[in-house]
């Protein structure tokens, strides 16, 4: 079994970490604050490192989980980066939801060493995550995703290979797009629904049994919305970054998507409206300013 490193305990990265630790992997932990490395530390029994270069000291396996591949890629060089110490034959198993240039530039510069990558962004949420069934989008070599398949599988119940470095993060940011187009749309229609006297409750009802329903109208508007809870587990900030990875897909691909470009600019307006603590699905209380009406609710927000 590969002795294991994790490099960035946030949101996601912490329920993800806690899966391996265990003996065979002899985790090691690294966060940019510290403290946080620490106390997962004391409360797991993983060994504590207070730089990248000192958590990738021995590994074979070294995964990463930060906010976007540039993140990744600063890690690498300098006395306390992970190239100071990762040795030859090791992987990075970068879970970060990256662009695809990124990692095909990370790629290149740990094939000088003769360490392996596979980019491996990661959907389920933070709840897949304490559960142990995320699925994992795997860019890089076949072989070397079945050398790591048995660190991937404690916290991934589906290990899906997309093809070459940059699939994984391709298909991520599709996918996310996707989340976004859902939420906001899901969120208009039922802010017009309100105003024209329709419940949220019965909008729903229907929706979730005809062919509107997504995730976002079956879990996310029920359970966040509707109750007006908006739990923080996944930044707007982040989401933001995914949908702006996937229009600039579109670019590169010389596509017509219109949808995806008006999406990036929806969230990026959100964004900056709403700060970088708001969770993803805070968007839909733009939508409600801007309505003038809360899903669910009986007031009627300030006009935006
Ligand atoms: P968070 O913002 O909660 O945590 C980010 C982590 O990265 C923290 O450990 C933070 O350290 C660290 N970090 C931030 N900037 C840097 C930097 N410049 N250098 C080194 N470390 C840094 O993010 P999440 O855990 O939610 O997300 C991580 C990745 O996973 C993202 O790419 C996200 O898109 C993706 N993801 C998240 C999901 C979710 O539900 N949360 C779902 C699926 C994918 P510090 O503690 O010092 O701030």
């Amino acid at each position: 079994m590969p002795r294991v490193a994790f490099l960035g305990l946030g949101a996601i990265g912490t329920p993800m970490a806690r899966h391996l630790v265990r003996p065979e992997f002899d985790l090691a932990v690294w966060n940019r604050t510290g403290s946080k490395a620490a106390a997962f530390a004391t409360a797991t029994g993983a060994r504590y490192a207070a730089t990248p270069a000192e958590a990738a000291r021995d590994r074979e396996v070294v995964v990463t989980c930060l906010p976007v591949s540039r993140d990744v890629e600063a890690l690498l060089g300098g006395p306390d980066g992970l190239l100071a110490t990762l040795p030859e034959g090791a992987v990075l198993v970068d879970c970060t939801s990256g662009d695809a240039a990124t990692s095909r530039r990370i790629a290149a510069r740990l094939a000088e060493r003769g360490i392996g990558i596979l980019e491996s962004p990661v959907s389920g949420g933070v709840i897949g995550a304490e559960q142990g069934t995320l699925t994992v989008m795997i860019g890089g070599d076949a072989a070397t995703l079945d050398r790591v398949r048995p660190v991937l599988a404690n916290f991934g119940q589906r290990l899906v290979h997309c093809g070459a470095v940059g699939a994984g993060d391709a298909l991520k940011a599709v996918n996310n797009a996707l989340l976004a187009m859902h939420i906001w749309g899901t969120a208009e229609g039922l802010v017009a629904l309100e105003k024209a006297g329709v419940k949220a409750e019965v909008a729903l009802a229907v929706i979730n049994a005809s062919s509107g329903r997504s995730n976002a109208s079956m879990n996310l508007f029920p359970e966040r919305v509707v109750t007006r809870a908006f739990p923080r587990t996944f930044r707007l900030a982040l989401l933001d970054k995914d949908v702006g990875i996937a229009a600039e897909l579109a670019r590169e691909q010389q596509i017509v998507a219109p949808l995806l470009q008006l999406t990036s600019e929806l969230f990026r307006l959100a964004h900056r409206e709403l700060g970088e603590v708001a969770d993803h699905v805070e968007a839909v209380q733009m939508v409600e300013r801007l309505g003038g009406a809360l899903i669910g609710g009986t007031t009627a927000p300030e006009q935006a």
